[in-house]
């Protein structure tokens, strides 16, 4: 049997959905065939919605609503320190903490050189433009724990040391080759709180 094509259309797109199978896009497509229709338009206007109001922040390349993101835009951050990740939803994860009251930098992926991901593809001059006024004094680097993010966290240090800027870690303990995302509050906020002094090599 096949499917009628704007059924096979529906499929087809929820399937290059991250994480997302056939039988998982089935199943969306199914409910959403037999869900009241304002449940489903629902769904649709807030894609839309988020896909017209949401974009970078031209400080930090978190998600923002308004001109700056909520973290740039809070008056009451310590802006002397800047934590450095990989992805926005990792900025979640670590404010979720309560351990660091800085601001946040989204480098938007990690060095890959498997994948051809090289610096020059990261936020990494948008980073280095942020330290020049000399307001930053310590860059947290909390690049995921497994070989993209350690490739990517002794890139930046060694970018950064020679600035006269602190550069540290967060703490070991996480599970390695995980993502920040997955790790729990308490994990998190103690990695935070264990973070230690890159050392110069
Ligand atoms: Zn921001």
């Amino acid at each position: 049997m096949r499917y009628a094509p704007p059924i096979a259309r529906l499929l087809e797109e929820l399937e290059r959905l991250p994480g997302i199978g056939p039988k998982s896009a089935q199943r969306i497509a199914y409910w959403l065939l037999t869900a009241e229709t304002a449940d489903a338009q629902r769904l649709a206007d807030s894609i839309v919605e988020v896909k017209r109001t949401i974009h970078f922040c031209p400080v930090c390349f978190n998600f923002a609503e308004g001109d700056l993101c909520e973290v740039c835009a809070d008056s009451r951050r310590d802006r002397t320190k800047v934590c450095v990740v990989e992805e926005p939803r990792d900025v979640v994860a670590l404010d979720r903490t309560g351990e660091f009251y800085g601001t946040y930098h989204v480098l938007q992926g990690a060095i890959s050189p498997i994948d051809g991901v090289g610096p020059e593809r990261l936020r990494v001059r948008e980073l280095i433009d942020r330290l020049s006024p000399g307001e930053i004094t310590e860059v947290v680097i909390a690049t995921n724990p497994n070989v993209e993010g350690e490739t990517t966290a002794l890139y930046l240090a060694r970018l950064i040391k020679p600035l006269g800027i602190k550069v540290t870690r967060i703490a070991s303990g996480l599970p390695v080759g995980g993502d920040l995302e997955y790790a729990d509050e308490v994990t998190l906020g103690r990695a935070l709180e264990g973070r230690r002094d890159v050392a110069r090599d």
